[in-house]
């Protein structure tokens, strides 16, 4: 069992997520600063507060951020929508993160590939978006191996998201037909409605692209 500090931090509104697919890990670009502080710099953004569900200090203790079930802000709409956000206090443009972390980290995705009884992908911010988060120097095939064995990186076979569904949620977030990703085990039914409401928005785009 790992120990997550709890640090009592008082949200604004926040919404369930009701799909949880891959992990998504970033540094803090800065010193080794603590969840509150954190949750302080996104506050002065006017979010609800610290975006990453998780913080891991360079001492390698694990401070709560959003509670895990909830929509974190820290990777895109897209992205936010079906994972949680883990952030290593540091920066590594600069410098790697200390050994206590790594461990911790690959603790604490096993711990939530447990809770979530489920393989849950691991990607770097970078994976996902244009940024150098987690930093340069962030050893993320030591870390892949650690999680995934000599084989490396092996992001298939967990609760995946087909290829089709991924480009239908892409284009209905887009349209704001949906403000989360659908679970790819929704029912049929609910994916054609989906694609049958995409259809029809973009049949009025082009009527009116031509009027
Ligand atoms: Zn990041």
């Amino acid at each position: 069992m790992i120990a997550v500090i709890p640090t009592g931090l008082i949200f604004g509104s926040l919404s369930p997520r009701r799909f949880t697919r891959r992990i998504i890990i970033h540094h803090s670009a800065s010193p080794d600063v603590s969840a509150a502080t954190i949750h302080g710099w996104h506050l002065q953004r006017g979010w609800s507060g610290i975006g990453y569900h998780f913080v891991i200090r360079q001492d390698g203790s694990i401070e709560a951020g959003r509670p895990v079930d909830m929509i974190g802000a820290h990777a895109g709409p897209k992205v936010n929508g079906d994972s949680i956000g883990i952030c290593l206090a540091g920066n590594f443009m600069e410098y790697g993160p200390t050994s206590q972390q790594i461990k911790s980290l690959i603790e604490l995705v096993s711990y939530l590939q447990e809770l979530y009884q489920t393989k849950l992908e691991v990607w770097q911010h970078k994976d996902v978006a244009a940024t150098e988060c987690p930093g340069d120097l962030f050893p993320w095939s030591e870390i892949n191996q650690a999680l995934y064995g000599p084989s490396g990186h092996d992001n298939m076979g967990g609760n995946v998201m087909e290829p089709w569904k991924d480009e239908l949620v892409t284009l209905a977030l887009d349209k704001k037909l949906i403000s989360q990703p659908h679970d790819p085990d929704e029912p049929a039914p609910k994916w054609f409605v989906l694609a049958v409401g995409l259809k029809i928005l973009q049949e009025v785009e082009k009527r009116g692209e031509k009027s």
